[in-house]
């Protein structure tokens, strides 16, 4: 189905991990789970981007074009 009007629909990027995988976002918000561009440039989008490859998870926030890399393996401080 192609969005009416040019509305986009889909923000599509390169994961940063560096595996080689693409990240696909949608921005309609009549689908879930849904994103949301705050700023383009550089680009904020909210919540945190979650995507399970094969081999492994990728979790990160992506805030004025920095990637921040959450943690997914249990509480942070439970040494
Ligand atoms: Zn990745």
């Amino acid at each position: 189905m192609v969005a009416p009007r040019g509305i986009a629909t889909w923000l599509a990027f390169d994961c940063p991990c560096g595996i080689g995988h693409r990240i696909m976002l949608n921005l309609d918000a009549f689908r879930y789970p849904r994103w949301t561009v705050h700023q383009s440039n550089p680009l904020t989008v909210w919540p945190s981007v979650d995507d399970r490859v094969a081999v492994r998870r990728c979790h990160f926030v992506l805030r004025r074009g920095v990637v921040t890399w959450v943690r997914d393996d249990g509480p942070v401080d439970e040494s």
